[in-house]
């Protein structure tokens, strides 16, 4: 339930005070007037100044009562509004380290432990961009009724930031086993939310700390726990992981790469190299993935993986992302006129506002021709908003733009958006690649996924081909096109007379 406001409002209130201190003085002067008639004229000044003096005293008792009736009301108005949360009526943050604190007492006097989960809406800040506050607002309450209702019931939650809560879980019995639970709730958690715009998918990371294991302190808890969060969020794989010592450095990196982005991004730091794509019958590259470097003065490279998800983040992404567009769309006039740029473009940079304008601008400014240009974009960020997704990518087809669905089968197992969706090809995921010649229902996955896009009249890539069996096994499958360091790794372009190639290939 919402806190209420108190039952006086501070005019009310006032007037009380107020009325009762006029009431004293006017019953007073009559009190005077009834006890002396005539002669209170005759009175000597510090008797009236005395009997004024009792009146007021009397006036103030009242406003004092009035007061602290007041003081009492606020306080558990004061007490509603900062331990409750509004929107969603569990505990708010403040709340929360009481209850972290009590659960540290309960667990050390009967030897229980328990276990602190903090569950963090991932990219919560851009969903509010994209879909605005009222819409971010519903999707927050019906986040936090469906983790009430999928939590035994006692269980002590609060809402701790934007779109992230914390939950108090008591160690169950024997039977009870943390890691099942806990993937349980991240499957109920991100079903998407039917708001009353649109259907609103979302990606959420957990971290857990242990009670009174990784710590007494109700703030360290916290602290432990998000670190635990960010780290499952870094490193993508199950969605959760629980507090190690060794995260407070990883953190401290973070905050790091956050801090020198900028600077780094203004320094001139980053670079694309190139890594060709080939056309996996005649052997001819037909298009350059551009895969972005940063080379910083005092550490040398740092890898995308650890930098991109910070700028995502950070929203730093929209720079770096328009910068990526316009290098690349510059860089295609060097290369061959029958070879085409792939840019990665990320989820965050895709759900932004003006991300047609930001394309648009790239081909504009720099005169490539839109089919020269093509768009890698992972299945997760067309599931975001899927009617703001099939719009964009209508306009992007439109413009003559190809787009390639990337990272394919590492996503949403429901393909039914393939059909909304205009797509011109389908990016089968290296983690599939490098399993094909070892794994026999991989090979057989692959197979399904050129059988579906056969159906849908798109085309495939296979990325993080490294070998010559795989290369074999592909074509076998009906592999179209192929990219990996068997053919060519990642490298810078080199201008010779006006036609540029990756520095270097090594093609066979
Ligand atoms: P991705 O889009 O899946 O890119 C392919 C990654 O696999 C690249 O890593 C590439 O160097 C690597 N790779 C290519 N062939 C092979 C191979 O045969 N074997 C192995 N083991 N790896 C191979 P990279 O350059 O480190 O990029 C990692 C990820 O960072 C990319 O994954 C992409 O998601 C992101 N990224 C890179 N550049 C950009 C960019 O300009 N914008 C955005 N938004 N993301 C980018
Ligand atoms: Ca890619
Ligand atoms: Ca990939």
């Amino acid at each position: 339930m919402p806190a209420q406001h108190p039952n006086r409002s501070p005019v009310f209130r006032l007037i009380t005070i107020a009325a009762s201190g006029l009431g004293s003085f006017v019953l007073g002067l009559w009190a005077l007037r009834l006890g002396f008639g005539n002669d209170l004229a005759a009175m000597s000044a510090p008797a009236v100044g005395a009997v004024v003096a009792a009146l007021c005293a009397l006036a103030s008792g009242g406003a004092a009562f009035s007061f602290f009736a007041g003081v009492d009301e606020s306080r558990s108005y004061v007490f509603k509004e900062t331990q409750v949360d509004k929107l969603t009526g569990l505990n708010g943050r403040t709340a929360m380290f009481g209850r972290i604190a009590e659960a540290v007492s309960a667990s050390i006097r009967t030897g229980r432990p328990a276990f602190l989960i903090d569950i963090d809406i991932d990219r919560f800040l851009q969903i509010n961009d994209s879909i605005g506050y009222v819409q971010s607002d519903e999707l927050v309450a019906a986040f936090a009724e469906r983790l009430k209702a999928s939590l035994p019931a006692g269980v002590q939650i609060g809402r701790i930031g934007a779109g992230e809560f914390a939950v108090i879980h008591p160690d169950g019995d024997a039977t009870f086993n943390l890691e099942r639970a806990v993937e349980r709730l991240i499957e109920r958690m991100t079903e998407p939310y039917p708001l009353k715009t649109h259907l609103q998918s979302v990606k959420v990371s957990v971290g857990i700390v242990a009670i009174p294991k990784d710590g007494r302190d109700p703030v360290l808890l916290l602290r432990r726990s998000n670190l635990a969060l960010q780290h499952a969020r870094m490193t993508g794989l199950c969605g959760w992981s629980s507090f190690q010592p060794e995260m407070g450095q990883v953190a401290d990196y973070r905050q790091w790469i956050e801090a020198e982005l900028h600077t780094a991004f203004e320094r001139g730091d980053f670079d694309l190299h190139y890594q060709p794509q080939l056309d996996l019958m005649s052997g001819r590259i037909i298009g350059y993935e551009a895969l972005i470097r940063w080379s910083h003065p005092e550490r040398g490279m740092i890898p995308p993986m650890e930098f991109i998800p910070i700028a995502e983040e950070t929203g730093m992404i929209a720079l770096i992302g328009e910068w990526v567009l316009h290098k690349a769309c510059s860089d295609a006039r060097h290369l061959p006129d029958d070879c085409f740029v792939a840019v990665n473009i990320s989820p965050v940079q895709f759900m932004t506002k003006d991300f047609l304008g930001v394309v648009r601008k790239a081909i504009e400014t720099t005169r490539i021709k839109p089919s020269r240009l093509e768009l890698e974009i992972t299945e997760t960020a067309m599931m975001q908003d899927r009617d703001r997704a099939a719009a964009i990518l209508k306009a992007l087809s439109e413009m003559g733009i190809s787009v390639a669905v990337d990272d394919f089968g590492t996503g949403y197992s429901n393909l039914s958006y393939l059909i909304d969706f205009p797509f011109h090809k389908l990016k089968i995921d290296r983690s599939f690649v490098s399993r094909i010649d070892t794994d026999s229902s991989t090979g057989a996955v692959v197979s399904t996924i050129v059988g579906l896009s056969r159906a849908l009249g798109v085309h495939t890539i296979a990325e993080g081909v490294e070998t010559e069996n795989q290369a074999t096994l592909l074509r076998a499958a009906g592999c179209e096109v192929v990219q990996g360091y068997f053919y060519g790794k990642p490298a810078p372009l080199v201008i010779r007379q006006g036609i540029a190639a990756a520095a270097h290939q090594t093609l066979q």
